[in-house]
C-alpha cells in the first residue's frame, strides 16, 4: 500500500475518512480542521461544526466496528480521540486561536499571559491590596472587589470584541501582522480571565 491509497482496496484515498469505494475506514488526519473538513479560518460556523460533529460521532460509533477488521477498530479509536479533542478546542473562539497560532509557529504558553498588560497595572496593584485585606479579614473591601468584578468582565468582553474583529482581519488577509495582534489581544484576555478568577475565588471563600 502506498501513502493516499485506500489500505483495504488499494483505491486513491484522497485523505477522505471512509474510502469512496469500499468504505472501509481510513487513518484519520490528525489536523482539527482537516479532519472536520473545514478550511483553516479564525471565524468558524458553530452551527455547521456541530452538525458535523454529529454526523461523525454516528459514523463514528464503536457499534459500528465490532465486527470490522482490527486496523479499522484502532482507525475508529483514534478518529473519535481526534475528533473529541477537535470538537473542544474548534468550538471554542479562545483555544481555536491557539490553536492556529501554534500552527503557524507561534509560542503560546502560560509564561506570556503573566506579563501585566501596562495599562492595567494600576488596577492590578490596588486589586492585590484589596485582596490583601479581605484576606486579613478586611470584609468592608468585599463591596470595592464586586465592583473590580464587573469592571473586569466588561473588559473580557471587550477583548472578546476586539478578537472578533482581528480574526476576520485575519481571514481575510492570511497576514502574520494580524496573527501577532491576535496573539497579543489573547494574552491580555487571559490575563485578564485570569484576575477574574482570582477575585471570584477570594469572594467565595
Ligand atoms: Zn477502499
Amino acid at each position: 500500500m502506498q501513502a493516499g491509497q485506500c489500505w483495504q482496496c488499494e483505491s486513491p484515498a484522497e485523505n477522505n475518512l471512509f474510502c469512496k469505494f469500499c468504505n472501509s475506514l481510513q487513518r484519520p488526519l490528525t489536523d482539527y480542521y482537516a479532519f472536520f473538513g473545514l478550511e483553516h479560518k479564525l471565524n468558524i460556523d458553530n452551527e455547521d461544526l456541530q452538525r458535523r460533529f454529529y454526523q461523525l460521532s454516528k459514523l463514528l460509533h464503536p457499534d459500528r466496528y465490532t465486527r470490522r477488521a482490527q486496523r479499522e477498530r484502532d482507525y475508529s479509536l483514534e478518529a473519535t480521540a481526534i475528533l473529541n479533542d477537535g470538537y473542544r478546542v474548534l468550538r471554542d473562539p479562545v483555544k481555536r486561536a491557539e490553536y492556529i497560532l501554534a500552527e503557524q509557529g507561534f509560542e503560546v504558553g502560560e509564561q506570556r499571559a503573566k506579563d501585566v498588560p501596562p495599562e492595567l497595572l494600576e488596577e492590578v496593584f490596588e486589586l492585590n491590596m484589596a485582596l490583601e485585606e479581605l484576606v486579613s479579614g478586611a470584609s468592608s473591601v468585599r463591596p470595592q472587589l464586586e465592583e473590580a468584578r464587573s469592571r473586569f468582565r466588561a473588559m473580557r468582553r471587550e477583548a472578546d470584541e476586539r478578537l472578533g474583529d482581528l480574526y476576520k482581519l485575519w481571514d481575510a488577509s492570511g497576514e502574520r501582522d494580524s496573527l501577532v495582534a491576535v496573539r497579543g489581544e489573547l494574552n491580555r484576555r487571559k490575563y485578564i480571565e485570569n484576575l477574574i478568577t482570582e477575585v471570584e475565588k477570594a469572594l467565595s471563600a
